[in-house]
């Protein structure tokens, strides 16, 4: 929700923004190319598992350096990270209506935003929602989210 105190750093979070929808798109690239690489040595050398074995564990290495070298998406406002916890706004209207798990009445596996219907879940380390909003301080990040 946008409000008058609503803090505006779009300017300043767009670089953080920029970086980390570039390296998606390049993970995604090397992880099409490595599925390539891993189809074409199953189909010329069907005997050879160690082959993909090995091929397999290049690629989830080079994910898991990938992921780590990633510029982490830090509020520009309050310096905190804001891929972590949901703390007290909402990532993607910056609303506080906030139901967080074991809530009263609600058996919720994931926080809910009562005031945009959006589960802030997440699965297998994905993020299932976009960050707009700084969920630490409620400083409006991005547009479009990322
Ligand atoms: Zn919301
Ligand atoms: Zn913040």
């Amino acid at each position: 929700m946008l409000t008058s105190e609503t803090k505006d750093v779009r300017g300043e979070f767009s670089k953080i923004a920029i970086s980390y929808r570039r390296r998606n798109v390049i993970v995604s690239i090397v992880a099409l190319i490595f599925v390539l690489i891993l189809w074409l040595i199953m189909a010329r050398f069907p005997d050879k598992s160690s082959l993909f074995v090995i091929a397999w564990a290049v690629f989830a290495s080079v994910l898991i350096i990938s992921t780590r070298l990633t510029r982490k998406l830090i509020c520009p406002a309050c310096k905190r990270s804001t891929e972590g916890e949901i703390i007290r706004f909402c990532p993607e209207c910056g609303d506080t209506h906030l139901q967080q798990k074991g809530d009263d009445k609600f058996f919720l596996i994931a926080p809910r935003c009562s005031s945009c219907s959006k589960e802030l879940i997440k699965m297998r380390g994905r993020r299932r929602y976009k960050i707009r909003f700084c969920t630490c301080c409620g400083a409006w990040l991005d547009e479009r989210g990322v």
